[in-house]
């Protein structure tokens, strides 16, 4: 498992000798976003309230490159003039990229880490004739009331999970 709190300091501090001028008032702690899925991580706030910088809870076991660049991302948004992808912020990226090797891009795409966008599936009915099991993501009419509805079999459904 990687430690956002950990390399969000390593990255402070590497952004910090190529110069980069981020705010000195952001939450210490990095969010942990256990929600979002297709967003790697998201800045928000601003310098009189503080920045708050959250990373999607699946950089945590991706590889630890993915989480360093969105952190080095989300930082630089930070900076002054870079609360949106301008000039001012692809230039503080190129040099972050220049100096530590990086890729921070305007965009991070999850696909590129490895990184499915696929919705777990969390929920499962069965039928009782057939035993055909069926999957959803989301706790749609189907997953709430099963007896609305029949398999393809014309057998009842049952919620398993
Ligand atoms: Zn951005
Ligand atoms: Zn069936």
């Amino acid at each position: 498992m990687n430690d956002a709190d950990r390399i969000f300091a390593e990255i402070k501090k590497e952004a910090a000798a190529a110069g980069i001028p981020y705010s000195l008032n952001i939450h210490p702690g990095v969010r942990i976003n256990t929600r979002a899925r297709t967003i790697l991580g998201s800045c928000r706030g601003n310098e009189r309230t503080g920045f708050v910088i959250s990373v999607s809870e699946r950089l945590l076991s991706a590889p630890e490159i993915a989480l360093r660049q969105t952190l080095a991302h989300e930082l630089i948004h930070t900076c002054k003039g870079c609360s949106n992808h301008g000039a001012v912020f692809k230039g503080y990226a190129a040099r972050m990229n220049n100096i530590f090797g990086y890729d921070i891009s305007r965009t991070t795409d999850p696909e590129k880490y490895g990184i499915s966008t696929e919705m777990p599936e969390r929920h499962k009915l069965m039928c009782q004739r057939c035993g055909n099991v069926i999957r959803r993501s989301r706790k749609s009419r189907l997953v709430q009331h099963p007896e609305y509805y029949l398999c393809t079999c014309g057998g009842r459904l049952k919620r398993i999970q």
